[in-house]
């Protein structure tokens, strides 16, 4: 992308057009891997769904509820072509990546509380068995675990993180072993930026047995992503990291794996069949979806995705890749500042976390939201991370598509700008 193509990128999003602060500074938003700015296109589509076709999708026979399933589950197909599912039944609407990464443990908690459907015996877990996840986890795929294994008997190990916080296939194969069961990891790391070898961890998981469950939440906005040749069984990620609306989030599930799986939340519209003591399911992807959906956001979604498209996922990763390497190298560059993650821009994507010597971050934060510069400070839902790499939280600069060398140069300066004020002394 040019420079000339990111400002026209740009100037498609409203939020980069809005007026600078009181103060008179623009805001560098570089917090996209927290929540990404929309394009107008995104937020045209929800309020002219609302205006124009908004009903109660997949109840009654209207024709304007006819329309508006029609949009709902359009945009399931445009989700699963974007992310490689083969078919739109692959595509579980979820609140969130959260809420998706749930729907997967609650789910195998479910099959050994003698809820299960046709085939979840593939999920039985119990005394011996295990889930392994990485000390590099965030919160969002580790506590679901930690309770699934509270609940069934399982033990939870982790790969521990090397120095810089990222960990290697070798360490994987080392701890995956025949009780491995169900194998929890993220593609891209929310803090190192670190990419995970998915296709290759994929296979080993699958030679033991385990399922694996990827976290996609830093991945699918950033780099072109094909679960089904990943070879993943589950995958989730949010809406609203993706250009997209908040409240909705996706859960990509291997058709066995998802035919397989109990609900864990009940209710109307996931059933075939109820009787006063009992009920039947529908199969995926509905069986997940009791309730009224977010049926703007869904539509909202859809067009984020349109519009990624229009981008192209490989120009976007190759423009980001260069703000990343740019990030890096300006990092390593200072004296005081330390990386986290790996040093070469080619093994991360999209985010760059630092330790500035002798501040916290919360203090750093503050001095770079003075400057304008939006960050995110503190823990990013990552303890044990920040535990293992010996600190209690860092400063979190994130870069999308419509980051400017500019932005990323005011990070860099304000970090710097920050070591001066706090009268930090840096050795040279
Ligand atoms: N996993 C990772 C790697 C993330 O970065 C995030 C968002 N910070 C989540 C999970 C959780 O996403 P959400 O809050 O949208 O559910």
């Amino acid at each position: 992308l040019s420079p000339a193509e990111v400002a026209e990128l740009r100037a498609a999003f409203p939020y980069f057009n809005a007026p600078p602060r009181e103060d008179g500074r623009t805001v560098a938003y570089l917090d996209a891997a927290a929540t990404s700015q929309r394009p107008g296109t995104v937020l045209d589509a929800e309020r002219v769904f609302l205006e124009t076709a908004n009903s109660a999708v997949h109840r009654g026979t209207s024709g304007a509820v006819g329309a508006a399933t029609a949009a709902f589950e359009g945009a399931r197909a445009a989700i699963a072509a974007f992310v490689g599912a083969s078919t739109p039944e692959q595509i579980v609407w979820a609140e969130n990546a959260t809420d998706a990464l749930n729907i997967v443990a609650l789910g195998i908690g479910e099959a050994n509380a003698g809820l299960g459907v046709a085939g979840s015996e593939r999920y039985q877990l119990g005394m011996g068995d295990e889930i392994l996840v990485t000390e590099a986890e965030h919160h969002a795929n580790l506590i679901p675990w930690q309770r699934l294994a509270m609940k069934t008997g399982a033990s939870l190990r982790y790969i521990p993180v090397r120095e810089d916080g990222t960990w290697t296939l070798d360490d994987a194969r080392e701890a995956l072993n025949s009780r491995t069961r169900v194998f929890a990891f993220a593609h891209v790391s929310n803090v190192t930026g670190f990419v995970a070898p998915v296709a290759e961890l994929a296979a080993i998981a699958r030679e033991v047995g385990a399922i694996t469950v990827l976290d996609a939440c830093q991945s699918v906005p950033h780099i072109p992503v094909d679960f089904e040749a990943l070879g993943v069984d589950f995958a989730a990620f949010s809406g609203h990291k993706m250009l997209g609306p908040n409240g909705i989030g996706v859960l990509y599930g291997r058709p066995e794996a998802l035919e397989a799986l109990p609900p864990s939340r009940t209710g109307g519209s996931a059933i075939t069949r109820v009787t006063m003591e009992a009920a039947e399911f529908m199969p995926p992807p509905l069986r997940f979806e009791p309730g009224t959906q977010p049926v703007s956001q869904v539509v909202g979604l859809g067009a984020a995705v349109a519009f990624s498209e229009e981008v192209g996922m490989r120009r976007a990763a190759a423009r980001e890749h260069e703000l990343v390497t740019r990030l890096v190298e300006g990092i390593i560059a200072t004296p005081g500042l330390r990386l986290l993650g790996p040093v070469d821009p080619a093994e991360r994507v999209a985010l760059a976390a630092v330790s500035v010597d002798g501040l916290h971050a919360h203090d750093v934060g503050q001095f770079l939201d003075e400057q304008g510069v939006l960050v995110r400070v503190g823990h990013h839902c990552a303890q044990p991370l920040h535990r293992a790499l010996g600190i209690t939280s860092s400063t979190r600069a994130s870069v999308h598509l419509t980051t400017t060398e500019d932005e990323v140069d005011r990070f860099l300066d304000a970090l710097r700008g920050a070591q001066r004020y706090f009268s930090v002394e840096v050795a040279a």
